[in-house]
């Protein structure tokens, strides 16, 4: 059953308040807020088990390692990994797709192209470019249309046999967009060779993740955005091509042999994984999923979009609002402006006045403001704890504002 009371006396944080009034916390695509479950993991890591990893014949480097592993593994089954050694750990979405553009800087060449979407947040914009700059191949960005949706048939029409990478997220951070990513997979494989890279950090805390039906050969995310602690991430990727490309970071952990007449890299995960990970964190991910887990991933789904439904209809009842990818499949973002408002960051101030965390601005996704010609958004974003009366607040709360500023 389904319990959203039950589920939101899992995190102390929601009893505080903001301003004098309850926080109604909707900046979840920012980072969700984590249960005690994952909380209570970090201070018993701490306070029993500390030690550093995969080194000590002690016993608590053991019980260290033995907890992380059984983590990896409990990630593994999350996306369904082939094996456990392809679940790397990273301390984040942008660390995993900067790995993965650093490392793939062999296989490129001169007019070589790397196709991405007008939907990237800036970590799946820039590494590209500066793969670029390092190799003189050429970044190719697939349109969207006033919806906010993808045009494929540019997809299409860019890829060749020079198409080495392509990089899209599953869901926009900024519109909360859902992109077809099984057909984008399909055609890339039909049409090139190309690396296919999924930037997952905004369906991983939504969707069932299946990495080898999706057919991807990199699927990166991020911890914090699914109730676990900042400083956690995953890059998976296939046992093929990690086993055949090279390190990225050189240090302790990932070595086989090290001498000074020459290295030899341990094998996956730990060829990626150099120096002391975050191991408290590292454990407190598996927590996470074992909370999502326990909740359901359908109950989280069906939650998420029926509050995404609520919201966006009682907010185009306000009359000047409009909302950016209205008409697109979206998931767990609703992103918004007030016609007359000229600063989103005006409508925030309000609503945090009134205890209601937002984000406004660009998102890290100025191209998408661009297309808009907008310098911003108001964003609310959604979690499994969220309710029905926290988003008639925000309601009421942007009412509020555009009496004050209109
Ligand atoms: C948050 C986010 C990132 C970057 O994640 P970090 O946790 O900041 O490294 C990348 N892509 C998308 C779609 C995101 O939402």
């Amino acid at each position: 059953m389904f319990d959203i009371q039950e589920i939101r006396s899992q995190f102390s944080i929601l009893d505080r308040e903001v301003n004098g009034k309850p926080l109604v916390y909707l900046d979840n695509a920012a980072t969700s807020q984590k249960p005690n479950s994952v909380l209570e993991v970090c201070h018993a890591y701490y306070t029993e088990l500390n030690a550093n990893v995969h080194r000590g014949i002690h016993t608590l480097s053991q019980l260290a390692t033995e907890e992380m592993e059984l983590s990896r593994r409990k990630i593994q089954k999350f996306i369904n990994a082939e094996h456990d050694f392809e679940v790397i750990f990273t301390k984040g979405t942008t660390e995993g797709l900067n790995l993965i553009a650093y490392i793939l800087t062999q296989k490129l060449q001169k007019d070589d192209e790397i196709i991405i979407s007008y939907l990237e947040h800036h970590s799946n914009i820039v590494p590209w470019q500066m793969l670029c700059e390092r190799t003189g191949a050429r970044l190719r960005v697939i349109p969207i249309d006033e919806n906010g949706v993808l045009q494929l048939d540019y997809l299409d029409q860019y890829l060749s046999e020079k198409t080495k990478v392509v990089s899209v997220n599953q869901v926009s951070n900024a519109l909360g967009i859902v992109n077809p990513i099984e057909e984008i997979i399909a055609k890339t494989r039909k049409n090139s060779d190309a690396y296919i890279v999924i930037d997952g950090a905004q369906s991983a805390p939504h969707f069932d993740i299946d990495v080898q039906k999706m057919d991807c050969d990199f699927f990166v995310f991020s911890g914090h955005k699914m109730y676990a602690p900042m400083g956690t991430g995953i890059l998976y990727g296939k046992r093929e091509i990690l086993e055949a490309l090279p390190p990225f970071h050189g240090g302790g952990e990932m070595i086989a042999t090290c001498s000074f007449e020459g290295t030899t890299y341990a094998g996956l995960p730990f060829k990626y994984e150099a120096g002391t990970p975050n191991v408290g964190g590292n454990i407190a991910l598996g927590a996470a999923v074992d909370f999502m887990n326990r909740v359901g991933h359908e109950n989280i789904q069906n939650h998420e979009n029926a509050l995404l439904e609520y919201a966006q209809r009682q907010l185009l009842e306000i009359e000047g609002l409009k909302v950016y990818g209205e008409k697109a499949k979206r998931t767990g973002v609703v992103s918004f402006n007030l016609e007359g408002v000229g600063i989103a960051s005006d409508v925030g101030m309000i609503l945090d006045k009134m205890g209601i965390a937002v984000r406004t601005g660009h998102h890290c996704t100025q191209p998408i403001m661009n297309f808009f010609n907008i310098a911003g958004t108001v964003r609310a974003s959604f979690a499994v704890y969220n309710t029905f009366e926290e988003i008639d607040r925000l309601v009421e709360g942007v009412k509020k504002a555009q009496r004050m500023l209109g």
